[in-house]
């Protein structure tokens, strides 16, 4: 089996009503790697403005961090593989 399709977890994602606030953190995160505007509006390559806005009220229940989290966070997450069928694929590496 190829290192792609190793992983630990298939994380189920979760959505809620309430709009969620990224962390002063993680905005400076995505600015960082280009996935948000000065303005911080999120630019993520390839996914429709409708979809966009449906992740913002995305979260999951991370099984590595034991709470839960937006699912933008979990997007740039060094263990996030892919997102499949209303699935995270997560590597489930220790975070620090
Ligand atoms: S990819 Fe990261 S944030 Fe997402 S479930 Fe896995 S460890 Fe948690």
């Amino acid at each position: 089996m190829s290192d792609e399709l190793e992983r630990k977890y298939e994380v189920e994602i979760k959505a809620t009503e309430e709009k969620q606030k990224l962390s002063k953190e993680l905005k400076a995160e995505l600015q960082e790697s280009g996935m948000m505007d000065e303005k911080g509006k999120l630019k993520l390559k390839g996914v429709s403005p409708k979809m966009l806005k449906r992740m913002k009220q995305e979260y999951v229940d991370c099984p590595v961090l034991k709470d839960n989290t937006q699912f933008i966070q979990c997007f740039v997450c060094p263990n996030f593989q892919s997102r499949v069928m209303g699935k995270v694929f997560c590597k489930g590496d220790p975070l620090n």
